[in-house]
């Protein structure tokens, strides 16, 4: 909407109220979204060329949660990932009211309360709403998947078993719950290599490693099934 006059005190409430909280945004996707939307929409500009390095110098963060940020703001449909190069991400920023998972449907509900019937399990994608990926962060009973951590709802995130840009998919059987700091640390590696270096840490004990390497072939294998929410108007926030 490069042409349209923003209205400031609408953004920023449908910002706060609705985007933030359905989307369930961590402090570092708000941090960014509101950084590259400052730079493109609010100044008229559909598109965004820049580079994580400045983008985290500016807000005084580290490049890895930058770009992890932009990463799921692109799966949650918040923006959309144009191009990355070596000069940098290409992004096309989207306003609260123009993301799909937040849109009402002809029915009045949000998209982001509803879920699938529960005969379309293995074909649901598990990113697309904000209620569906809670069903993840439930399963996972608020623990990270990986280093079995408490993680309050600030810090935690989603993460592709097998990443998606080697073709994971965003089913329940390749999505996890986990920390801030174990999604970032992972990087490219095999979970079970990663498992086995946070054991090396002494962050799991040798029986919750064996726990985790069996945990992580149930996932695969399709026995850790979320809970769906009930109902096509079932509220969940
Ligand atoms: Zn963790």
């Amino acid at each position: 909407m490069p042409n349209k006059i923003l209205n400031a005190k609408l953004l920023w409430m449908q910002f706060e109220d609705v985007l933030a909280p359905r989307l369930g945004l961590t402090v570092w996707d708000r941090a960014v979204y509101s950084y590259l939307l400052r730079h493109s929409l609010v100044v008229g500009k559909l598109r965004l060329h820049f580079a994580v390095l400045s983008v985290a110098r500016d807000l005084g963060l580290s490049n890895g949660p930058v770009r992890q940020a932009v990463r799921r703001l692109d799966e949650m449909g918040a923006l959309r990932l144009l191009e990355r190069s070596k000069t940098g991400h290409l992004v096309e920023m989207r306003l609260p009211e123009q993301i799909r998972a937040l849109r009402p449907d002809k029915n009045g509900a949000s998209q982001a309360a509803e879920g699938p019937p529960p005969s379309a399990l293995e074909a649901t994608d598990f990113l697309k709403t904000w209620a569906l990926r809670k069903t993840i962060h439930d399963r996972e009973r608020s623990a990270c998947f990986y280093c079995l951590r408490r993680t309050p709802a600030h810090v935690q995130c989603l993460d592709h078993v097998v990443p998606r840009a080697r073709f994971g998919r965003n089913s329940y059987r390749n999505l996890v719950s986990c920390c801030i700091e174990c999604n970032t640390r992972k990087g490219d590696r095999a979970i079970p290599d990663f498992l086995r270096t946070l054991y090396r840490q002494g962050r799991l004990t040798p029986a919750e490693l064996d726990g985790r390497l069996r945990a992580l072939k149930d996932l695969a294998a399709g026995k850790l099934r979320p809970l769906l929410p009930a109902g096509r108007n079932h509220r969940t926030s």
